[in-house]
């Protein structure tokens, strides 16, 4: 399976830095190998600018959320069919912040996991644990739980289309990134808990840089990167992906 790079721009860039990104970006796609996806995952408002720039090249298009209706009395929401008619391939699902600071549950996750992949999105699942659960050693009891609940329902036949993104939210733009070894070792974890994870992409995220990156997909478990900040810079986020394929 290719390794999968993610860029979690969150509430940052107007369309007009949208388009100034992908600019300077797509070209520098060029320079790396075939066997590396790349997503980008910009504000909604962005998306449709963002779609026609990046047609008939090799970057994916990602959103940071979705509802698990199809329409409905929803104020504020997007729906699955809204992002696949912008050409949307995956949609990141349970997010640490979205959990923290939007009520999303694992119960919620579990609903617009199932409604992404019933519509042909690609759900990227967040999990992770806060630095006070891991002080107490309840890491793997966390993610095991977030995991299990997100995919609850769900086909094992297509549990390898999904993309799951281990992020311990003490890591999440603190520059303090997680160990490699013990990431994979939750990986492992992650990917031992539910039957049929053994194709599913596992990425890491938590203060990925050019510099650490390489040092994670060396890592069995771990299948490429969901990156915030570092994702911001064109340049930046095409130096950090050359550096973890090569
Ligand atoms: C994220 O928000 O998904 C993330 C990993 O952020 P950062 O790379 O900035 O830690």
């Amino acid at each position: 399976m290719n390794d999968l790079f993610v860029a979690n721009w969150k509430m940052h860039k107007t369309i007009e830095e949208t388009m100034a990104y992908l600019d300077a970006f797509l070209p520098l796609l060029d320079e790396l190998p075939d066997d590396v996806d790349v997503a980008i995952a910009p504000p909604f408002t962005a998306l449709a600018t963002a779609s026609a720039r990046i047609e008939g090249t090799r970057c994916a298009l990602a959103a940071q959320n979705v509802h698990w209706e199809l329409h409905g009395p929803y104020t504020g929401e997007v729906s699955a069919p809204m992002l696949l008619e912008l050409g949307v391939r995956y949609a990141i699902v349970g997010h640490s912040e979205r959990r923290a600071f939007f009520g999303e549950t694992d119960r919620s996750v579990n609903l617009k996991v199932r409604t992404a992949l019933a519509t042909g999105l690609i759900p990227i699942v967040a999990v992770g644990e806060t630095l006070d659960l891991r002080e107490r050693g309840l890491t793997d009891d966390v993610v095991i739980t977030q995991v299990r609940a997100a995919f609850d329902g769900v086909a094992r036949t297509e549990l390898s289309k999904t993309v799951i993104a281990y992020e311990p939210i003490w890591a999440i733009g603190t520059g303090k990134n997680c160990d490699p070894g013990e990431a994979d070792r939750v990986m492992a974890t992650i990917r031992g808990c539910v039957s049929g994870l053994d194709e599913t992409r596992i990425l890491y995220g938590g203060s990925m840089k050019a510099a650490n990156a390489a040092s994670y997909v060396e890592r069995p478990h771990i299948n490429g990167g969901l990156v915030g900040g570092a994702s911001l810079d064109p340049a930046g986020f095409a130096h950090l992906i050359r550096n973890a394929a090569e």
